[in-house]
């Protein structure tokens, strides 16, 4: 890897000084820092397709430390070079062999979810499979060997053919995946199911009964202290907040407001009911996003799928996350048959608010999707980019039953639709329309 790079790098001798970029090399990899990377860049008068090449090498292949964050305590002529070797054999394993390509997922190198009673790998389900728990957890401090003995195993069951849970997840990407400084930098809260609202499909709660009381949520505080104090968790960690209702813990303040100062970024995914004014804060600095399953258009169908009279309230803070920042907030929407019909006044909502990005998904544990309801996502798609927002694809319910084809299936329907009406806005479009089209 590093004799390629080499090699790439020096065939452009002509146009830098190539050794005036302190180009470091340990442990089979390189550590480029951060402004040099930007000089090599912008001194290499590549074409374009070449910068692609060349910044994708770099980004696999290459540590890059960022002198101006500064949190690894570099400095121009001295700064910390990570060994994780040396990291992964403080816990007497070897670390896995990274010198090819091989399948994995940003979860898999660096995830931790936390889910009743235990932790994962990853928050989602695949049918048939979905990763192991990593260990028991039922608060302060886990056993980190435990962990990096199933990463280990999972990364090694992928090199060789595949872990089975994940085998037919999406989400696998097959690239060069470099060491990290940290051993976790995603992480997923999701350890109760305490919830404000009893949805239909809540698979988290289902049909409500599994209500618990908010005492019964555990404190994850001291757990990220020592996360933290031990250097384990990443600077710049990705903290999704899930559950249950995020916002209803009453630890909730006090940890966001703690690792957002460690420097974490948060997706919050709340049903919208109750207004975090840290929540909105964070948003406006660009450190937090919100993901708002209002999953309705109207006030009736809310009504029926949430169970409770609190739509107009919904929307009242939509708008108030909204204005705050208006591309760090996603409206989404689970697409089922109880709502179906309703993806254009859901998205009548968005655009009214001026909100950026939309999302659906499809109900989790479903093993065949309907035509009607890909149809119904392929239209929320279509009218979604004609009114230019970013419509994107839940990693729930999508992603449950591969064999199901769900994102292929919503793909072609939305393909037939784009080639039928040429890319014109049609607000009274229905799913009918998808199926005469196919007739
Ligand atoms: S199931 Fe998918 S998201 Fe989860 S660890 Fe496996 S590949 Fe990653
Ligand atoms: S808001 Fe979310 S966690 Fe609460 S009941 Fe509905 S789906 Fe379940």
């Amino acid at each position: 890897m590093v004799k390629t790079f080499k090699n790439l790098a020096k065939s452009y001798l002509n146009y830098i000084k190539f050794a005036a970029l302190k180009i470091i090399e340990r442990n089979g990899y390189v550590l480029l820092l951060k402004n040099h990377y930007s000089e090599l860049c912008s001194k290499l008068y590549l074409y374009e397709d070449e910068t692609v090449y060349l910044k994708n090498y770099l980004n696999s292949a290459v540590k890059i430390i960022d002198l101006n964050c500064n949190r690894y305590g570099a400095t121009e002529n001295n700064f910390e070079i990570f060994d994780e070797a040396k990291q992964w054999k403080s816990f007497g394993i070897e670390p896995p062999n990274r010198s090819e390509e091989y399948p994995s997922c940003r979860w898999i190198e660096g995830g931790l979810s936390f889910v009743p009673d235990k932790l994962r790998v990853c928050p989602n389900c695949v049918e048939g499979g979905g990763t192991p728990g990593l260990t028991k957890f039922s608060g302060g401090h886990f056993s980190i060997r435990e962990v990096l003995t199933i990463r280990k195993l999972i990364i090694t069951a992928n090199q060789n053919g595949g872990f089975n849970g994940c085998k037919k997840c999406p989400l696998l990407l097959k690239k060069m995946w470099a060491p990290k400084k940290f051993l976790f930098d995603t992480i997923c809260l999701a350890h109760y199911t305490v919830c404000n609202l009893a949805c239909e499909y809540c698979y988290a709660i289902p049909e409500g009964k599994q209500k618990l009381p908010l005492s019964s949520i555990i404190s994850l505080k001291p757990t990220f202290e020592w996360l933290v104090e031990e250097k384990y968790l990443s600077t710049e960690s990705v903290i999704l907040w899930g559950g249950g209702e995020p916002i209803i813990n009453k630890e909730f303040e006090s940890l966001f407001i703690f690792l957002t100062r460690y420097g974490a970024t948060s997706e919050v995914y709340t049903n919208g009911t109750i207004l975090s004014k840290t929540l909105l804060e964070a948003m406006i600095n660009n450190k937090a996003s919100v993901m708002i399953s209002i999953d309705a258009g109207t006030k009736e169908s809310f009504n029926i799928i949430k169970g409770k009279n609190l739509f107009e309230k919904v929307v009242k803070n939509i708008d108030k996350y909204a204005k705050a920042n208006k591309y760090k907030i996603i409206l989404k929407m689970i697409i089922c048959d109880k709502n179906k019909h309703e993806v254009i006044p859901f998205l009548n909502i968005a655009e009214k608010n001026d909100i950026r990005i939309v999302a659906y998904d499809v109900l989790t544990y479903n093993n065949h999707v309907s035509q009607e309801i890909i149809d119904c996502a392929a239209i929320l798609k279509y009218e979604g980019i004609k009114r230019g927002i970013d419509v994107r694809v839940g990693e729930v319910g999508t992603i449950y039953n591969p064999n199901d084809n769900i994102r292929q299936r919503v793909e072609q329907s939305f393909n037939l639709l784009s080639g039928r009406n040429r890319l014109e806005s049609n607000p009274n479009i229905q799913s009918t329309d998808l199926t005469e089209a196919r007739t």
